[in-house]
């Protein structure tokens, strides 16, 4: 067996396998989370006239200048913070760069991680990159509150961080303020450290994002990761990046510069004139997907699915139990093969794959075209 010990648990990503039959049986395609229409027209201008105007070479290790400026203008507006952006930006391959650089740059073998289920599914391979040890708390269905006390106890006298993703993938969840409080505290009282993955900042419907970083205390001891590709619908730019305290992104810093050394320069010019367009872009962005949310959510209920509304970003979890299958992945096989819908499994973000079995993952992030095809087909699937 080729593939390298710590490797072999995690097989293929799940968002490869589902893309690919998808393509196999020219099925609709609600399965990886990527739009099927482009991003903005001055964004992707903005990256052709930097290839033009000779922007080729290797960026600076931690980000172009103009770009570690536009995210710490972007955060310090939005916060009220005073971010630096030489000493506390690092600028990454899209969020999934960040995590590995994260993990190897900061944790040590052993070191243990709070990692709330289901959990996307990079985390895991990139903390046991690092050696280091996930402990996990369950977001309970239909609401993905987790129990204060599993957090508690899940302490021990090696834990060094707590994982937060919110906006949550795959459940929607928005994390409240009150629980992102508790963790603060945790966090304070056990001097860890929080990783909070918020790419899906920009799409929250319902209730507030709140930014762990905000929180008294903070500021120190969270490492804040976004990306470009969900807010501007160009996933494929694979642009991302890290804010933290000076010491933090130093951390970060001695991984990225082995891992990738620097992220593609006209594609960072692009993302410039991403950052630094108008609030206004994010309040038509955020109204366009409330209306694809409420669409599919209400086809899914008529169909027959239970579906536990996202307040925020592009994934819809539902219920399959009413048409009788065994799994997760049977459902979703029958989806792709007999229906012409491609969906994920949510199994593949549990560890304990039992509590993702009664259940499947839509991507809203498609035309409203797209979305009607894929009710059409769905509406053929019967009650068991
Ligand atoms: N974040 C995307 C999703 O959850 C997929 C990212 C990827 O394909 N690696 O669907």
């Amino acid at each position: 067996m080729p593939v390298a010990s710590r490797f072999q648990p995690f097989g293929t990503t799940v968002f490869s396998e589902m893309t690919q039959l998808a393509v196999k049986h020219q099925a609709v395609n609600l399965s990886q989370g990527f739009p099927d229409f482009d991003g903005p027209a001055f964004v992707r201008d903005a990256a052709i006239e930097a290839i033009r105007a000779g922007h080729n070479q290797y960026a600076r290790m931690f980000g172009i200048p103009p770009l570690n400026d536009a995210i710490a203008a972007r955060w310090n507006r939005l916060t009220g913070q005073n971010v630096d952006p030489n000493t506390q930006i690092q600028v990454t391959a899209g969020c999934t760069q960040a995590i590995p650089s994260v993990c190897l740059g900061l944790l040590n073998p052993g070191d243990e991680v709070i990692v709330f289920e289901p959990y996307y599914d990079s985390y895991r391979p990139c903390l046991a990159m690092a050696d280091a040890v996930p402990r996990f708390v369950p977001l309970r269905w239909p609401d993905y509150s987790f129990d204060r006390d599993e957090v508690a106890n899940s302490i021990t006298d090696r834990t060094r961080a707590i994982l937060i993703n919110t906006p949550h993938n795959p459940t929607g969840k928005v994390y409240t303020r009150d629980e992102l409080e508790f963790l603060a505290d945790v966090c304070i009282r056990h001097d860890l450290l929080a990783i909070t993955d918020e790419v899906y900042e920009n799409l929250v419907f319902d209730g507030e994002h709140i930014r762990m970083a905000t929180l008294p205390g903070m500021a120190d001891r969270t490492i804040t990761l976004s990306s470009l590709g969900k807010s501007f619908s160009l996933t494929g730019w694979k642009i991302g990046w890290v804010i933290a305290s000076p010491d933090v992104i130093q951390g970060v810093r001695a991984a990225h510069q082995f891992l990738t050394f620097a992220v593609a320069t006209p594609l960072q010019h692009g993302a410039v004139a991403a950052l630094t367009a108008p609030e206004t872009y994010y309040e038509e962005f955020v109204s366009q997907y409330r209306g694809k949310r409420d669409f599919l959510c209400e086809a899914l209920e008529a169909i027959g699915f239970s579906v536990a509304r996202p307040a925020g970003t592009y994934f819809i979890l539902a219920d399959h139990t009413p048409f009788g299958f065994d799994d997760d992945v049977a459902f979703c096989r029958h989806l792709v093969e007999e229906i012409g819908v491609a969906a994920i499994p949510p199994s593949a973000f549990y560890e304990h794959k039992e509590h993702g079995r009664s259940l499947v993952r839509f991507a809203f992030c498609k035309t409203d075209e797209t979305l009607q095809h894929a009710v059409e087909r769905l509406s053929a699937l019967r009650p068991a």
